[in-house]
């Protein structure tokens, strides 16, 4: 009952067109005042219905029931296109007919007069597919068209297109299809089958479905068999191969929380699961872009395709991490996306992937409070310690954001002031509590030139730009400072060690 479900819930009247409105109204009018172009060039991505309206377009220029805005599909004309059994309705795959003496056959059956409907309607598919001497061919045919025949070229690449052959046609461009209106058929599809689904299933049929009708459609017919009962998220994830926005959730949790192995675990459970790492990947890259758009687009983002379900979680994480530190994970994850899928071992990848966000920039906004007593501890700490960041005893919290991303700090000073990024060599640095950072130097004069603003600003400002808050600044003097700067790692040298950790090689 299911198998054919595309065919059967394939658009069958404009109006059932969806999110190809402005298409369906230049159409409609076109034969309502009887002013069909001869050609018509039909340009978008795939799945978004252009052989569907091809296919309307056919049955109401030759509809018996007239005027036509729409084909009545009930008429012998109308039945018979439906059915393909009439010979004036041709349709030709350009991807696997392109040469020219199948243009040639084609201009050899438009050239006469239609027989049993009142119009020939040449459809050719994928038309850039075709050759050169080809496209000559179906030019001349353009150029000086038989009466009673309308072309319907219609292509993903438009771009492809000789100009002379775009500049014969109408052209009509169809757009993505937006995943709200995708649901809605979705839904009623699944309705009319007497069938339910739950909401976070439609949702993520129609966002793999990435903007085409077809593929929602035929995703939905596959998860339908496969299931007997209700279709719960379960059910899609399993057809699909894909994991649950859940996951995305919790591993965005962990970062925030900075637990790397909470992380790690989540990754082992995804491949124990047998998922394939390039669909996480994708899955990963749509949910950080989600969040961007959440953050953007605050209510509004259930218009850019976000789940009603789940605009507040996400809108919860994106503050947390801020815009500065999505883009940063984006950015990380795009260029994984671009590794995963060839990469012989895509586990490790994605650990690195991980690693690196731990250490550069996940979660960074979030600096959780310090525990009571903690610059007491820490200063006895620095003097064990060869390092210039003094670091926190025991849990992980805020001050290994501080040790991890204190290299980039100096980083960015050197380039912003030399001159504090010297002073600023010569002292320790820990964190006061969450809003102070605590400079400190053996000798008053120091104390009193970091104190002034003009090394005070540009280290706010750098502070500002890699923790993405306002830290306030405050200088003590101490018996004995560290400065050792063993924290100053090479970046190399960081990821290198991350190589180690995880027992691996670099791919590709
Ligand atoms: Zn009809």
């Amino acid at each position: 009952m299911y198998q054919a479900l595309y065919r059967q819930w394939r658009p069958q009247t404009f109006a059932e067109l969806v999110g190809q409105e402005h298409v369906a109204r230049t159409l409609q009018n076109a034969l309502e005042q009887e002013r069909l172009a001869h050609a018509y060039l039909f340009c978008g991505p795939r799945g978004t219905g252009k052989t569907s309206v091809a296919k309307i377009l056919a049955r109401a220029i030759n509809c018996e029931t007239d005027p036509a805005r729409e084909p009545c599909n009930q008429c012998a004309a109308c039945l018979g296109i439906q059915a393909g059994r009439v010979m004036d309705v041709l349709e030709i795959d350009a991807a696997s007919n392109r040469g020219i003496d199948d243009i040639r056959e084609l201009r050899e059956k438009v050239r006469y007069a239609p027989v049993e409907v009142r119009y020939k309607v040449a459809i050719i598919d994928e038309v850039h597919m075709l050759s050169q001497e080809a496209f000559n061919a179906l030019l001349k045919t353009l150029e000086d068209p038989p009466s009673r025949v309308l072309f319907v070229l219609a292509t993903t690449e438009p771009h492809k297109l000789p100009a002379t052959i775009v500049s014969r046609c109408q052209r009509l461009d169809f757009h993505l299809i937006g995943i709200a209106e995708i649901a809605d058929r979705l839904r009623s599809v699944v309705k009319l089958a007497n069938r339910t689904i739950s909401e976070d299933a439609v949702y993520l049929i129609a966002e793999e479905a990435d903007g085409g009708m077809r593929d929602a459609l035929s995703l939905v017919e596959q998860v339908l068999a496969y299931c007997p009962g209700d279709v719960a998220q379960e059910d899609v994830l399993a057809v699909l191969g894909a994991v649950g926005r859940d996951i995305f959730h919790m591993l965005t949790e962990a970062l925030l929380r900075r637990d790397l192995s909470a992380a790690l675990f989540l990754l082992d459970d995804v491949v124990a699961r047998g998922k394939d790492l390039h669909h996480f990947t994708q899955q990963a890259v749509r949910y950080y872009r989600d969040l961007m758009v959440v953050l953007a687009c605050g209510k509004e983002a259930e218009r850019m395709g976000i789940g009603p379900d789940w605009l507040q979680p996400l809108s919860k994480q994106a503050k947390a991490l801020g815009m500065a530190t999505i883009g940063g994970i984006l950015a990380e994850l795009h260029g994984l996306l671009a590794e995963v899928r060839w990469a012989s071992r895509p586990r490790l990848l994605w650990e690195l992937t991980i690693f690196r966000l731990f250490i550069s920039g996940g979660g960074v906004a979030q600096i959780a409070p310090e525990p009571d007593g903690m610059t007491t501890q820490s200063s006895s700490l620095a003097k064990s310690r060869p390092e210039h960041v003094v670091a926190a005893p025991g849990k992980d919290q805020p001050l290994p954001a501080l040790t991890r991303m204190w290299p980039r700090v100096m980083d960015l000073l050197k380039k912003e002031s030399v001159k504090t990024h010297a002073l600023l060599l010569s002292g320790d640095v820990a964190l006061r509590d969450a809003n102070t950072l605590e400079v400190r130097y053996e000798a008053q004069i120091h104390c009193e030139m970091m104190d002034s603003p003009e090394n005070r600003r540009p280290l706010q400002a750098v502070l500002k730009e890699v923790f993405g808050v306002e830290l306030g600044i405050c200088c003590v003097k101490v018996a004995n400072v560290t400065g050792a700067f063993a924290v100053e790692k090479d970046p190399e040298e960081i990821f290198s060690s991350a190589v180690e950790i995880f027992h691996g090689q670099v791919i590709g």
